[in-house]
């Protein structure tokens, strides 16, 4: 068949490459230069928690969440160049006047272990437990949590290889081109057979529910830093994790604040980033700082990820949100999945939303929450 994707960023790279090794046609409009990394992708940790992270999302992401722990291995094994991928566990601390707020984030935690199967139960750390884990930590907290089995990967190196493989297969590729769903007529005479929509906010013109929210994150160089494995502070005002690259390189991050604005970042959440860091691992001291990055994650309104028919041949994937690593495995297979028939199995088992869209849903004007598609899945909620 031949295929068009819309967006080179985290899920259109995936898909395209799925599906020109099955053998398919593929092109793919992307709206930034080939050198512009400022895409989400570009700006993630790339942490794949889903245990950690159902203290802030639901059941589904932390479903998609478990299934992408056991298919990254596999997406990145099939591709040329290697990519960073550890799987050795979360580390969570916190200091010791804000052991109210640890026990609040356990609580979710085991509610979210006793509603899910096959999560690996959290393991409660003195600071002889944590140091065996992470050398010195001991000194600096007295307790912790250890969530066996989360991830990370190195998202740059990750899309950098998702490119070559897809030069290799001999993907077209156009760079600096802006498209909308309306510029195509999938399935008619001249057309491609399919059309992918991977826009994440970019799609925000066709699918007025789409929002932005921003998330600032710094890199930074601290060789003399040792933490091995992804690491979350709770704090009451600014939480944080660090998650460690190759060669001494982490990523402190992230706020998370309702806004659209992409603007550089600021003052307040650099401080609030960097002394949260330091109070870590005091080594950040002599960091050096690479990069501050500003962006927006893509997000729906019930902040839960959907896939959204335009027509029969057309599928958009939205609201990744700040679990688009976690989760863009099992999106990848469930919308192969729909390009094969009407449902995916693997969309009712996550409770994914599959739903049906308008073009243009600004003209026709769905009220949010009116539920004017039908319903596709067992796990359909009502988005605009
Ligand atoms: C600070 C931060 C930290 C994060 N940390 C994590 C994390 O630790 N773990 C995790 O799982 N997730 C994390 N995420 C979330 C993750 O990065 C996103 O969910 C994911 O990148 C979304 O993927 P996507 O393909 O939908 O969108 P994107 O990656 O944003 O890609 C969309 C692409 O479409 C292109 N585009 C836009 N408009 C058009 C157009 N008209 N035509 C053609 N192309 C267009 C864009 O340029 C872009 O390249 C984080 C995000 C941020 C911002």
């Amino acid at each position: 068949m031949n295929i068009v994707i819309l967006g080179a960023g985290l899920m259109g790279r995936l898909l395209a490459c799925s599906l020109a090794r099955a053998g398919h046609t593929v092109t793919v409009h992307e709206a930034a230069e080939a050198t512009d990394r400022r895409a989400a992708a570009f700006a993630a940790a790339a942490m794949l928690a889903p245990l950690a992270e159902s203290a802030v999302a639901e059941d589904p992401v932390v479903r998609m969440g478990q299934y992408g722990l056991t298919r990254w291995p596999e997406l990145i094994a099939a591709l040329d160049t290697p990519v960073f991928f550890q799987q050795q566990g979360t580390l969570v601390v916190w200091h010791r006047q804000d052991a109210a707020d640890a026990q609040r984030f356990a609580h979710l935690l085991s509610a979210t272990g006793q509603r899910q199967s096959g999560l690996p139960a959290p393991k409660t750390l003195d600071a002889a437990g944590l140091d065996q884990l992470e050398p010195g930590m001991g000194a600096r907290f007295a307790q912790g949590l250890y969530l066996p089995g989360e991830g990370q990967l190195d998202n740059h190196q990750l899309m950098d290889a998702l490119l070559a493989q897809l030069r290799r297969l001999q993907v077209t590729l156009h760079w600096g081109s802006p498209r909308s769903p309306d510029d195509f007529a999938p399935g008619q005479a001249g057309q491609p057979d399919w059309l992918l929509d991977c826009r994440g906010l970019g799609a925000k013109p066709q699918w007025p529910g789409v929002r932005g929210v921003r998330g600032e994150i710094i890199t930074l160089h601290a060789p003399n830093v040792t933490l091995s494995r992804p690491t979350r502070l709770i704090h009451p005002r600014y939480p944080i994790y660090i998650a460690p690259k190759q060669d001494g390189y982490f990523l402190v991050g992230a706020t998370e604040i309702e806004s659209e604005d992409r603007s550089p970042m600021s003052v307040r959440s650099a401080l609030e980033l960097l002394s949260a860091a330091y109070t870590v691992d005091s080594g950040f001291g002599e960091a050096r700082i690479l990069d501050l990055v500003a962006q927006c994650r893509p997000t729906l309104p019930d902040n839960l990820p959907a896939v959204r028919r335009l027509g029969a041949r057309c599928l958009q994937v939205n609201g990744l949100y700040r679990h688009g690593y976690l989760i863009a495995p099992a999106m990848l297979d469930v919308v192969l999945q729909l390009m094969q028939g009407d449902r995916s199995a693997l969309a009712t088992a996550f409770d994914l939303a599959v739903i049906a869209g308008d073009l243009a849903p600004t003209q026709a004007g769905h009220p949010v929450g009116a539920a004017p598609w039908p319903r596709m899945n067992s796990g359909f909620r009502e988005l605009a």
